[in-house]
């Protein structure tokens, strides 16, 4: 790094985004400074369940051992009518294909601080209590303005991330509009400890009543959240009444055990930035996007975008890719987010009718295309489908993860690289990408599900991206060369244009 900046990456704001995206961008061997307004953690839940990727991220910064016993895997996630019958139901594999249980209900600042902690362990520069106030941008890197109790100064960066949530004051600075879909609704959302609470269901519900939809998610431990939508005319101090709180549980009938944790009126939207990129800056999690819980992804999106950009800023750090591959971080990464928005309405409409005839209704048609075995609301997001990929079968699918018999997933042999895996050996000519055959010895915990996975595809190699996703699959040596190709082309361009 030169000595004009003072770090590789500059990350604003240290949400659960912001961490990973510091941890990540740390052990991809970028020098990190992350800044945030607040001194301290935010100390309340937010986000209630994450996913498999997310874990599958986790473990990529060395915290998934520490994170899964703070989580409590549900056993479905239902939508059900006011009379109790299942409208929707997504059993959870308390093992997936990806190496980890499908869903993990969460306390989202317990969690953040095991991943606080792990930025200390790495070494991670926090500069917390210290503000974005306004950056310029010039041809070789960013300079922020920042503000903490000592006064104004500046912070020298090659990339700046706004992970500053929905509000970003980096996407505002950028003068970057959103695109709304115009689906926002106000709910009350319960946060509580229930000590006693073996009576309650370890599910997360939807309970779709026209009456009043009620959200019910069994969190970690004995934490459970209820959410309810207000409904027309109501306002949001009448909800937050301790009287009327008493009214919305009693169908629980854990009114008088409850320790409320937290209770807020919030609206929900589902908003995305018209540009994810200006220049080195880019915005990640809620800055980029917004979405309705109903689908639980939020933080996971924004967790999922994390992962997608610190391996290409480490790569083009390191003089390995150009700029150019950093048009590819909203090329991959909003197709996916609108299709997990889509899913996510979806849902809401499902949830959010309070028409009675209209919900009875939906209630007949939903229930008759169960009985015929369709399921209305399907939560198998898309691959990758254009960016930094060839044109192969599989490309920008996620590849599995298997676990051996002893409990260690396949990632944790790959390290952060690329790795391309071969059916069999071949030349060895000079590569960027770790090499592994199918037959090698390191592989052998893990060659049933491997070959099995090889014979389905049916396919020589596989070339799988830092971030697990595919880049392609076909003959070794054209993967080699199109990595090559791919990482290098800009570059050469860059090179002779200075
Ligand atoms: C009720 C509810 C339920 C949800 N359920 C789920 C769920 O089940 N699953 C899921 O995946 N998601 C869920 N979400 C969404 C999830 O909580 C968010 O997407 C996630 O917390 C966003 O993380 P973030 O890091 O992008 O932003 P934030 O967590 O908002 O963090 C932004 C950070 O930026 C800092 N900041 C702001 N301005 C500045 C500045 N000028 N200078 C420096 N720092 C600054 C802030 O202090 C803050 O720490 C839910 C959200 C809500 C409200």
């Amino acid at each position: 790094m030169s000595d004009r900046f003072d770090c590789d990456v500059l990350v604003v704001g240290l949400g659960p985004v912001g961490d990973a995206l510091a941890a990540l961008a740390h052990v991809h061997g970028l020098s990190v400074i992350a800044i945030d307004r607040s001194p301290t953690l935010f100390p309340l839940p937010r986000a209630a369940v994450f996913d498999h990727e997310i874990m599958r991220i986790f473990q990529m910064i060395g915290v998934a051992e520490r994170i899964a016993p703070l989580c409590r895997v549900p056993e479905s996630y239902q939508f059900l009518t006011a009379r109790g019958e299942v409208l929707l139901d997504f059993p959870v594999l308390p093992v997936g294909r990806f190496g980890w249980a499908e869903t993990y209900a969460l306390h989202q600042p317990g969690v953040e601080q095991v991943l606080r902690d792990r930025l200390g362990e790495l070494g991670v520069r926090l500069d917390l209590g210290v503000a974005f106030e306004g950056l310029v941008q010039d041809s070789d890197g960013v300079t922020v303005d920042v503000r903490d109790e000592a006064g104004a100064r500046q912070i020298r960066a090659r990339y700046v991330i706004g992970c500053d949530g929905s509000w970003s004051p980096v996407r505002e600075a950028l003068g970057i509009k959103l695109d709304d879909y115009k689906f926002d609704e106000p709910w009350l959302v319960l946060d509580t400890i229930i000590e006693d609470c073996a009576d309650l269901p370890v599910l997360c519900q939807q309970i779709c009543d026209p009456r009043r939809p009620v959200t019910h998610l069994a969190m970690s431990g004995k934490r459970f959240r209820w959410e309810f939508m207000l409904k027309p005319g109501e306002t949001p101090e009448q909800m937050l009444d301790d009287a009327m709180i008493q009214e919305l549980l009693a169908p629980w009938k854990c009114g008088d055990r409850v320790q409320i944790e937290r209770k807020a009126v919030y609206r929900f939207h589902a908003l995305v930035a018209e540009q994810w990129r200006h220049g080195r800056v880019l915005l990640a999690g809620d800055a980029a996007h917004q979405m309705p819980p109903f689908a639980g992804q939020g933080m996971c999106s924004g967790i999922r975008d994390a992962a997608n950009l610190a391996w290409k800023i480490a790569a083009i750090v390191r003089g390995e890719a150009a700029e150019s591959i950093l048009d590819s971080y909203q090329q991959e990464r909003e197709p996916h987010v609108r299709a997990i928005i889509a899913t996510a309405v979806a849902m809401g409409q499902i949830v959010c009718m309070l028409d009675e005839h209209g919900a009875a209704a939906r209630d007949r048609d939903m229930l008759a295309r169960k009985a015929s075995g369709a399921q209305d609301v399907s939560v198998a997001y898309p691959d990758l489908v254009s960016g930094h990929l060839t044109d192969t079968p599989f490309a920008g699918a996620l590849f599995p993860q298997p676990v051996a018999a002893d409990g260690t997933h396949l990632d944790t042999l790959f390290g952060l690289d690329a790795v391309l895996i071969r059916r069999s050996s071949g030349d060895d000519a000079p590569s960027q990408v770790r090499t592994l055959d199918l037959a090698s010895p390191e592989l052998a915990d893990f060659s049933e599900p491997l070959e099995q996975w090889f014979e389905a595809a049916g396919t020589e190699a596989v070339l799988i991206r830092p971030d697990r996703h595919i880049f392609g699959t076909g003959d070794p040596a054209e993967l080699q060369a199109l990595w090559r190709e791919k990482d290098r082309s800009g570059v050469q361009r860059d090179q002779a244009l200075t």
